[in-house]
């Protein structure tokens, strides 16, 4: 069975792992340059600085098993664990995207731009790039990305998933000179100036051998700013970020922004399938019907890559 991918982030990369084991030929199609989507990891002179998800916790069986196999490795480890274990990669989230891709075919710097479905059932997916058909396909991409790339093929796909809506989310990261010190693990979370989510310091965090801060803005400073211009918005990050941590030298600076960084609300089950096409959509907004926490985060695009594997693999003969 020949299965198509849309996007290497988590789920993708976690399905993909899935059926190949199984016994299948699986493509990821990927319009970055590097694998990875939101865990993401940016160099910055001789530092590394997260800008995505800034760690990862466990509440489930099967994302243990696995993460003790990445602590076995090397691969990831605790950062702090109060009240409960903060899991990083030991060198920036983007490594571990990379490494659990490293045996999949991925071609990268290809954007989807439309999916079909021709009369025999084979799912046609055109990029910017060629035309490639699959027996199935997975698709996860942000919802509103994903629904635009099925056009008519959506219609039937229940209303309360399409109206789903993601905030977007600034993220500044900063390069500062000398001893700088963020709180006692390298993470200040706590009633920060208005607008300012998290402030994590790469190097005490043990990703970076220079001082990088990440500074995370909240989503309702994220959206009220998404429309102005970027000198603009990251000036402000930086009066923001100086004001909570005091004096710096900050020699350079950098903004990222996130269009879908996070889903405002999720899907109770791990997957859903577009009417009875064998297109199926996945990613961290779908999660498990008895999810104990209700966010989308890193385990929940991990178990939709899973489920919708396994799922796959059991519905084969239909
Ligand atoms: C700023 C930020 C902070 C976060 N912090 C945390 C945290 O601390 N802890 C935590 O657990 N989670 C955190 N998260 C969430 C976590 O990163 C995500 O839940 C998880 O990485 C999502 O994985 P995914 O595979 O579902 O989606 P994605 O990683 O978004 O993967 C989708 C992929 O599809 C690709 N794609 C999209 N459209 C196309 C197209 N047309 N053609 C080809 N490819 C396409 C994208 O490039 C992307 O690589 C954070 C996210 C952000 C943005």
């Amino acid at each position: 069975m020949k299965i198509g991918i849309i996007g290497a982030g988590l789920s993708g990369i976690i399905a993909a792992r899935e059926l190949v084991r199984q016994g299948h030929v699986v493509e990821l199609i990927e319009k970055s340059r590097s694998v990875g989507g939101r865990l993401a990891t940016r160099r910055i002179g001789d530092g590394r600085a997260d800008h995505g998800a800034v760690y990862f916790t466990v509440r489930g069986e099967e994302l243990e098993r696995e993460v003790q196999s990445w602590m076995n490795a090397n691969w990831v480890r605790v950062w702090y664990a109060d009240p409960y274990p903060r899991y990083v990669t030991i060198d920036g989230m983007n490594a571990l995207a990379k490494r659990l891709a490293e045996d999949l075919t991925v071609q990268l710097n290809e954007r989807v731009e439309n999916v079909q479905v021709e009369e025999d059932g084979t799912v046609t997916v055109k990029t910017d790039v060629t035309t490639r058909s699959y027996d199935r396909l997975v698709m996860t991409a942000p919802l509103p990305q994903s629904f635009d790339l099925l056009g008519d093929l959506a219609v039937d796909v229940e209303p309360a998933l399409r109206r789903l809506i993601y905030s977007p989310t600034f993220v500044g990261l900063f390069e500062c000179a000398g001893d700088v010190q963020i709180g006692a693990d390298g993470i200040l979370d706590q009633e920060l100036v208005p607008g300012v989510l998290k402030i994590v310091d790469n190097r005490q965090k043990g990703i970076s051998e220079t001082s990088l801060i990440s500074v995370y803005m909240e989503e309702a400073w994220s959206e009220d700013w998404y429309e102005r211009p970027e000198e603009e918005t990251l000036a402000e990050v930086e009066r923001l970020f100086r004001e909570e941590v005091g004096v710096l030298d900050i020699p350079s600076r950098q903004l990222k922004r996130w269009r879908y960084a996070q889903a405002k609300d999720v899907w109770h089950e791990p997957f859903y399938q577009v009417s009875h096409h064998p297109i199926y959509l996945a990613g961290d907004v779908f999660l498990e019907a008895d999810d104990p926490s209700g966010r989308t985060r890193f385990e929940s695009a991990y178990l939709s890559g899973l489920r919708v594997a396994e799922t796959i693999e059991k519905n084969m003969d239909r």
